[in-house]
């Protein structure tokens, strides 16, 4: 089994990195929003009708790695789900009797025990009707 990189500055895991290819347009992928810091685009083997990836471009390997100033990033990750939701028409909706309907799942995988498959930071966002492959 493939070694999760030790340092997320490590050169080698960085040029061997999947998300870091995909960031730099190396490896095509399904782009469905970009700005400075951040990508996202499909998972290529979606487990809900809408199944994004959230990455930084920086490389950071887990969430562990993460560093205090990183934490700006970490928000703005977390704060872009919502409009990707809305975008992909499955925002929280509340309805007449103000119950809400629709919504959606944000992820962040860490390690091994965490399901943690491409070692590059990614947040999965999750959303359509039900049922959803393998999850609660
Ligand atoms: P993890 O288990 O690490 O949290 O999730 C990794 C995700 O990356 C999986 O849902 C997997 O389907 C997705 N993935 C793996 N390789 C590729 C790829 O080459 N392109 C895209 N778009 N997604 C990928
Ligand atoms: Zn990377």
């Amino acid at each position: 089994m493939k070694k999760p990189p030790a340092n997320p500055t490590d050169e080698d895991s960085v040029d061997n990195c999947l998300f870091c290819k995909i960031a730099a347009k190396q490896i095509p992928a399904s782009i469905v929003y970009e700005d400075d810091d951040l990508l996202a685009f499909k998972d290529i083997n979606p487990a809900a009708p809408v199944h994004l990836l959230v990455i930084p471009k920086k490389h950071i390997s887990t969430l562990t790695e993460a560093q205090p100033e990183d934490t700006l990033l970490l928000g703005k990750m977390l704060a872009l789900a919502p409009k990707l939701a809305a975008d992909h028409n499955v925002s929280v909706v509340y309805g007449n009797d103000g119950s809400p309907t629709r919504g959606y799942k944000t992820l962040i995988n860490s390690g091994p025990d965490g399901g943690q498959v491409i070692y590059h930071l990614h947040m999965h966002l999750y959303g359509g009707p039900r049922p959803w492959r393998g999850m609660h």
